[in-house]
């Protein structure tokens, strides 16, 4: 049994998106394991105060600085701290009482409060893989030097580290990714400049924020997470491959230097990998459904289909160019999705934008944070400009 002190102190950044509400459930599973010091979220203020009044955290932030006073009113008297604004999330990390945080921020603003935590000596439950994509190699530096931990969230990058528990220093050969294939999957570019939102956001097999699941569609969110692994793992580009796995039941591959291929499997249910990185070392017991070979006898595997699908590849380009170059397709992405889902530009046109974006931004390879947060405006304003001005002609 569990006492009181050794209860793991958590920090939910984006507590009230897909992965947050995910880990307040294994959070309910487990009220012996965790204690929940911080809440935050960026606009969802009635589901913020209904958590916070639920949790009692030491603390939440609601990002949005509009929705300050309605949430204050809700929880100051409940005696929870109230903060607002986006620098808010990045000094509550850094509290005393936090033994973990769990970044499940949207994109690019996962970076600065990650950075802090880390400074600040937490360990990080890593959800948002934005983070290491842009500026993967000061924060895993400055884990290094700090000496603190990051647990992958992301189920590709869980199912790795799980082939890696027991396997102290034997190198890895290389690792395989696997990815859903999306919606999309086997369409050719004359079906998909005709594709909808509406089409783009029903994944077939996860249930996930808006933002993540149009990048599945696009395979953009594997490229995101060929740039994560290799920074997460230490791999050089040539040692991460992907494959397509339409089933979604095996959720990566080791494969070692004797031959030998480890994969993690399960049904694809984000509890898990959330479950197992903010209990680690821990396998805690669960009532999740249980995998059955038996309902899927037919487990596949094909080619990713990069010509067609040509943000994969953009990835891998920006990851062998290094520095600045994945955060400038960080940052273009970021855009073309929100105009996607504004439904001002096609699903194809995404893809155009950001290779001309990749090709053309001015790069720095050996950036520091300034540099990090510089080109990521700059970028962002650049690509509103692109495509202000090609729908415009
Ligand atoms: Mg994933």
């Amino acid at each position: 049994m569990r006492t009181e002190q050794n209860k793991r102190h958590i920090a939910i950044l984006g507590s009230t998106g897909s992965i947050g509400t995910q880990a307040l459930e294994v959070v309910d599973r487990h009220p012996d394991a965790f204690e929940v010091e911080v809440l935050t979220a960026q606009n969802n203020a009635d589901l913020l105060i209904k958590q916070g009044a639920k949790y009692r955290p030491n603390t939440v932030v609601i990002a949005n600085e509009a929705l300050y006073d309605k949430v204050f009113d809700a929880l100051d008297p409940l005696g929870v701290k109230v903060y607002a604004g986006a620098g808010a999330l990045s000094s509550v990390v850094q509290m005393e009482s936090i033994d973990m945080v769990l970044t499940a921020l949207v994109g690019y603003s996962g970076v600065l409060p990650t950075v802090r935590a880390i400074e600040a000596g937490k360990a990080i439950a890593l959800a948002n893989k934005e983070t290491l994509v842009v500026a993967g190699e000061l924060i895993t530096r400055l884990a290094m030097e700090k000496g603190v931990n990051i647990y992958p969230v992301d189920s590709e990058h869980s199912a790795i580290f799980q082939c890696l528990v027991g396997e102290f220093h034997n190198p890895v050969e290389k690792i395989i990714l696997t990815a859903s294939g999306g919606p999309f999957r086997g369409m050719n570019r004359g079906q998909l400049a005709a594709v909808t939102k509406a089409q783009a956001l029903k994944h077939p097999n996860w249930e996930m924020g808006a933002k993540v699941t149009i990048d599945s569609a696009s395979l953009m969110n594997k490229g995101l997470e060929v740039i994560e692994a290799k920074w997460l793992f230490g791999l050089k580009p040539e040692q991460i491959e992907v494959v397509v796995h339409p089933q979604s039941i095996v959720h990566s591959l080791v494969q070692f230097e004797d031959s030998s291929v480890k994969a993690q499997l399960g049904l694809p249910d984000m509890r898990v990998p959330i479950q197992f990185a903010l209990g680690y070392p821990e396998r805690l017991k669960s009532d999740f459904p249980r995998f059955n070979f038996l309902d899927y006898p037919n487990l596949t595997f094909e080619r990713p289909d990069t010509k067609t699908f040509r943000n994969l590849e953009l990835a891998f380009e920006a990851m062998r160019r290094g520095g600045t170059a994945p955060c400038i397709l960080n940052a273009a992405n970021e855009v073309v999705v929100d105009k996607f889902l504004k439904e001002e530009i096609g699903f194809l046109e995404m893809s155009d934008v950001l290779e001309e974006i990749l090709d053309k931004s001015a790069f720095v390879q050996h950036p520091e944070l300034d540099d990090y947060m510089a080109t990521d405006a700059e970028v962002r304003i650049k690509t509103e400009e692109f495509i202000n001005y090609k729908l415009n002609v």
